[in-house]
């Protein structure tokens, strides 16, 4: 097992141990791909919504809320291309009846091209040492070329035959590449089809008036469908967003590695409405400001890339990725998107009503153009925990488990723990625990060593654990110990919330 599989599958251990994400519907063996957040999980996936919520809507005049229903009138999917375009191509293999998405099976296939090159790169450091140039090997060494011309002539076939629905030739470029199951390690495939990823189900009571509704697959068609009544009512002027956080659903063919790809997640999306011909000074702004976002949080920027998308959506002229490096290496974490006027024109299309915007600085009508922002939530909820999770070793030679997480991200901000359960210490902390359960998330706990509650908050991420002793009684002052340095200091009772306050700001 690699270093990296065991850290996912600690991450999961961990995720359940102490109470962040349960498998869905457990005692009856679980439901592949849907996740339960549990008591600590649901904070912080709240406090991931929160800052993002506040990022994009308190800090940002021109951007609004919206909560719309999960259900919507189906042809909104005909329109927006999903009912015949959202599907992933898919391939059985015949031998261990294992399910896979075709053009996922060739895209491992190229990163174990990728991984070569990176030996290459770390092979050529080693000889060279110091005067070693990363940058001029990569375009000069033979072999890394040799690799680079073939990843680039596969991705070119992948992305040239599934453009043109050519599905007998995907079939046919895993078969050259002699790509196998990883399970059964055979190359007896069937041919790939495609699969709508949507979930239908009725909507109505009776069998001749129900008729066949969809799960919404994104949340953006609601705010696209409501982009009228939303600039209209809140008198909004373009340049304007319309921000949203939600459920949605998809099918997916293949749900591994954990809450990462799920048949049900939450996303967090932004539609910006932009004059036509503007939209790639704001695609270039909203990549750049998403960025931003991610390293506010105090998540390391050489966890993060940005990639290009060579094959775009039906209705992108310009995407890109921001990847995060999550425990199964760099994947997709959130998505900027250029939309055009696709899904506006769509609409109008369909219901016959105009979806304009007067600009009165141009004195014209037009249907605006979209950039979208949109990140799963429960991506980012395990980039957090990824990065969050550390054993440490300690100076005594001891062992811990801490969560170094963010303090606004945090699912308990504070611990109470009076040092004994005896001599007034217990309603001494409940006192002081009353006073901060107005502003913080805060537990109370009186069981077991204080050293043992403490390892509790560090394994949960609690930032600051407070501790209640017999001076405490005659001078007012408590022991504040800080998770991440494990230093103590003493502070009185009346400056707690300030001092609490303050570091709530301080990135990780
Ligand atoms: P992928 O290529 O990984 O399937 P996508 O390109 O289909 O993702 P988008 O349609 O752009 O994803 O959705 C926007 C965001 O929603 C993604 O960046 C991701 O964070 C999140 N997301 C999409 N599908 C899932 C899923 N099945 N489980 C969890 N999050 C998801």
């Amino acid at each position: 097992m690699t270093n990296n599989e065991d850290k996912l599958k600690k991450i999961i251990s961990h995720a359940k141990e102490y109470g962040f994400v349960f498998q869905s519907s457990e005692i009856y063996d679980g439901l592949s791909a849907v996740y339960d957040y549990a008591q600590n999980g649901v904070e912080l996936k709240r406090n991931i919504r929160e800052q993002w919520w506040k990022a994009m809507v308190q800090m940002n005049e021109n951007i609004v809320g919206i909560d719309s229903a999960i259900f919507m009138h189906p042809t909104i999917w005909k329109a927006s291309g999903h009912v015949d375009a959202f599907n992933d191509p898919m391939i059985d293999n015949k031998d261990s009846k294992k399910r896979y998405r075709a053009d996922v099976l060739v895209e491992e296939y190229l990163a174990k091209i990728e991984a070569k090159i990176d030996k290459e790169v770390e092979k050529a450091k080693g000889r060279f040492g110091e005067s070693f140039d990363e940058e001029q090997f990569l375009n000069t060494n033979a072999r890394v070329l040799e690799y680079k011309e073939k990843m680039s002539a596969i991705s070119k076939r992948l992305f040239g035959s599934l453009e043109k629905n050519d599905l007998a030739d995907v079939k046919s470029l895993i078969e050259e590449l002699e790509i196998a199951c990883p399970i059964s390690g055979s190359k007896n495939w069937t041919e790939v089809k495609q699969f709508n990823l949507m979930f239908a189900t009725q909507i109505g009571s009776t069998a001749e008036g129900a008729s066949e509704i969809y799960l919404r697959p994104e949340t953006a068609q609601g705010i696209f469908v409501n982009y009228l009544n939303v600039q209209k009512t809140g008198r909004m002027k373009i340049p304007f967003g319309i921000a949203q956080t939600g459920k949605a659903f998809r099918n997916e063919i293949v749900a591994r590695q954990f809450i990462f790809r799920m048949r049900e997640f939450e996303q967090m999306e932004m539609q910006f409405f932009v004059r036509p011909g503007e939209e790639m000074k704001w695609y270039e702004y909203w990549k750049a400001e998403r960025m931003k976002w991610h390293l506010s949080l105090g998540m390391e920027a050489k966890n993060y890339r940005f990639h290009d998308h060579e094959k775009l959506a039906h209705y992108a002229n310009a995407a890109a990725d921001i990847e995060f490096n999550f425990p199964m290496g760099f994947k997709e974490l959130e998505g900027i998107h250029s939309r055009t006027d696709f899904d506006l024109k769509a609409h109008e299309e369909y219901t016959g009503k105009k979806l304009r915007y007067f600009d009165p600085e141009l004195n014209e009508s037009y249907v605006p153009y979209v950039v979208e922002t949109s990140i799963g939530l429960d991506r980012m909820f395990l980039a957090v925990m990824s990065t969050a999770y550390n054993e440490e070793k300690l100076e005594d030679g001891s062992e811990r488990v801490v969560l170094n997480l963010p303090p606004a991200l945090a699912p308990y901000k504070v611990a109470v723990l009076p040092l004994m359960k005896k001599d007034g210490l217990p309603e001494k902390a409940r006192e002081i625990m009353a006073d901060l359960q107005e502003d913080f998330m805060c537990q109370y706990e009186e069981k077991d060593a204080i050293g043992k509650r403490y390892r509790r908050q560090d394994a949960i991420g609690t930032p600051f654990c407070i501790t209640i002793d017999h001076e405490s009684l005659t001078d007012n002052s408590v022991t504040i110990r800080y998770r991440d340095s494990m230093k103590q200091e003493r502070i009185a009772v009346a400056d707690l919330k300030q001092l609490i306050v303050g570091k709530l700001k301080q990135k990780m």
